[in-house]
């Protein structure tokens, strides 16, 4: 199986980039934030503050979570219903922050991820594939934006799903996600070694086209 690690901060465009790349070449396409998403809709549900890490472990085994492919792309489930839309807020992006900050959180969902990559041709976008998940994968990137770009994106995607916040408090809490996700001392959000940078600032169809490239150079050997 052919395996291809896309990590890089919030708001990047990993998963845009991951689900055009996926389509291109007939791969499934893995969002893990949507992963941690969950388990920090979870914690909500069961009304436990983030941040009390012997709650959150204590809440994990009964947290069922999985994914299903369709041709629309990844399905998640949490005991069975449908959380894709649910996981979107502001608020549930920081619950999945601080969550996914504890070494439990993120071995309970090591498995699953692995899984996945054993089994499929995937694309797999998050923080920590090519350090942490998938270190052999055939191609790493990481994915970079300006910081007002990147806000400017989030800021848009909050507001069509009905969120009014301000482009200010859209920068301050992604600076704040930032900070936390690639300083914490559990599979910081950092870039792998072997990682190729893509930079995303630009015109979306041209990062496509470089990263499609590089794709196919690296993977030519195993077709
Ligand atoms: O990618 P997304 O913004 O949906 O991820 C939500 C949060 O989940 C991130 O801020 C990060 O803290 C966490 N995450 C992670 N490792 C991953 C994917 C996401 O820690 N592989």
């Amino acid at each position: 199986m052919i395996n291809i690690a896309i990590d890089g901060p919030s708001g990047a465009g990993k998963s845009t980039l991951a689900k055009a790349l996926a389509k291109e070449l007939g791969y499934i396409h893995t969002d893990t934030g949507a992963l941690y998403r969950t388990v920090g809709l979870a914690v909500r549900r069961a009304g436990i503050s983030p941040d009390d890490k012997e709650a959150v472990i204590a809440l994990l085994p009964s947290v069922r979570i999985s994914l299903r492919y369709e041709a629309d792309g990844q399905k998640i489930y949490l005991d069975g219903e449908d959380v894709g839309a649910l996981i979107r807020t502001n608020e549930i992006s920081s619950y999945a922050s601080k969550v996914s900050a504890i070494p439990e959180v993120r071995a309970f969902l090591l498995e699953l991820q692995r899984g996945i990559a054993r089994e499929n041709n995937v694309i797999m976008d998050g923080r920590d594939i090519g350090t942490v998940i998938l270190p052999d994968a055939e191609v790493k990137f990481f994915i970079t934006v300006s910081d007002e770009e990147r806000a400017r994106r989030r800021h848009r995607e909050l507001a069509a799903r009905g969120e009014s916040l301000s482009l200010e408090e859209v920068r301050r809490t992604m600076a704040e996600r930032d900070k936390s996700d690639s300083t914490r001392e559990i599979a910081p959000a950092v870039p792998a070694p072997d990682a190729v940078f893509l930079d995303n600032t630009g015109d979306f169809t041209e990062t496509v086209s470089r990263a499609l490239a590089i794709i196919r150079s690296k993977t030519e050997r195993h077709e």
